[in-house]
């Protein structure tokens, strides 16, 4: 184990064998790997923690995914869209704070109204402080052309989980989604100019740890820039009805497997930038957080909307719903051995490198 994780941190890539070893490691073998996550974290992209706004500005919804608690066929949500005020107040919030930038989430809508709302959004933050705030958006899978419009508004990446690259299971989670078309949106991303994030949901029924090892090299194959990836969640009135009842041991392994997919993710593609997902702290209120930024995780976002919005942006069981002062943050960032940069957008070295 150790010598893969060497090979990572020389620089030099690890093959299919190698990822999987990492994604099999043993409960004895993970705190070296997670050790060595680390170091290639500070020597690729620094020991710095970059925050993210994040605005969840709407959960209407045309996709009926599976695992997703604000899916179109949940009639138990209310639901709702920010208005541009209330968009743009979270926006100056983050930017009064000190995070680098926002990421705009909402649940996937295709129709110009939606799409021209969310143009001229973007353009108003992209004024905030001439340009100061990063913008993301993550409002899954659209046309290469408004991708291409959101872009000229002023967004600079986008975040668009793949959630899985296999395709039997992909299409058991995603009734009316289509793998291709998402493959196709990631690739368009790319060729639009974002700072491309992507990633998967982990401990999904049905999921073997070679398929994540399969995600892992779809990441380096696309030059993702960004890592999004959290454990599966359960939601009461989502329907993977497979998946049964949750227990303190479902619970755990999805962890041991989550942290492990974020130090694979880090030594194999090394200089990109990694979020410890608010998923981990669902599953683990106390320490999900401080152990994500542990296995080589870079970025944190933390949640910007009022406490109503946010239980209405139901996704999944446990989503935190208090809100964090900085020093809480900087603490957990503290524990983790990080420091926390603020008033920077924190773009991913390789994307900088890329662009020069
Ligand atoms: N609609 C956009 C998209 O598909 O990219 C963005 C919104 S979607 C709700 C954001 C992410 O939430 C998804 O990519 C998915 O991975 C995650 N998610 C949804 N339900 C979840 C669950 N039950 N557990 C963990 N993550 C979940």
């Amino acid at each position: 184990m150790k010598n893969i994780c060497e090979k990572s941190l020389a620089g030099n890539d690890l093959n299919s064998d190698e990822i999987l070893a990492l994604l099999k490691c043993s409960d004895e073998q993970f705190p070296t790997v997670q050790k060595y996550a680390c170091m290639v974290r500070d020597k690729y992209v620094g020991n710095a923690v970059h925050l993210r706004g994040l605005i969840e500005f709407s959960n209407f919804c045309t996709c009926d995914c599976r695992y997703c608690g604000i899916r179109k066929s949940n009639v138990h949500v209310n639901r709702y869209t920010m208005d541009k005020e209330a968009i743009l107040e979270a926006a100056h919030f983050s930017r009064n704070r000190g995070y680098g930038s926002v990421v705009l989430q909402s649940g996937e809508r295709r129709d110009e109204k939606f799409v021209s709302f969310v143009e001229d959004v973007v353009r108003e933050i992209s004024a905030i402080g001439d340009g100061e705030l990063g913008i993301t958006l993550s409002c899954g899978v659209q046309s290469p052309e408004v991708y291409r419009r959101w872009r000229d508004a002023g967004a600079n990446r986008y975040l668009l989980r793949i959630e899985t690259t296999d395709r039997k299971l992909f299409a058991a989670l995603h009734p009316d989604g289509d793998f291709d078309s998402r493959k196709e949106a990631l690739s368009a991303l790319k060729e639009c100019g974002y700072i491309t994030g992507t990633g998967v949901m982990t401990g999904l029924p049905g999921q073997t740890v070679e398929m994540l090892a399969r995600d892992v090299e779809y990441f380096r194959e696309l030059g993702a820039d960004m890592i999004g990836l959290g454990p599966y969640v359960t939601h009461s009135e989502a329907v993977l009805e497979e998946f049964g009842t949750d227990t303190p041991e479902r619970m755990r392994e999805r962890l041991a497997i989550t942290y492990r997919m974020l130090c694979a993710c880090r030594l194999v593609l090394r200089d990109v930038n990694i979020a410890s997902a608010t998923a981990l702290s669902a599953l683990d209120p106390e320490n999900g957080r401080v152990d994500g930024l542990l296995s080589g995780a870079n970025v944190v976002m933390p949640n910007t909307g009022s406490l109503k919005q946010r239980k209405e942006y139901d996704l999944y069981k446990n989503k935190p719903e208090t809100s964090e002062s900085l020093e809480d943050i900087r603490q957990s960032t503290t524990r983790a051995g990080c420091t926390l940069e603020l008033f920077t957008q924190g773009n991913p070295p390789r994307q900088v490198r890329h662009n020069a």
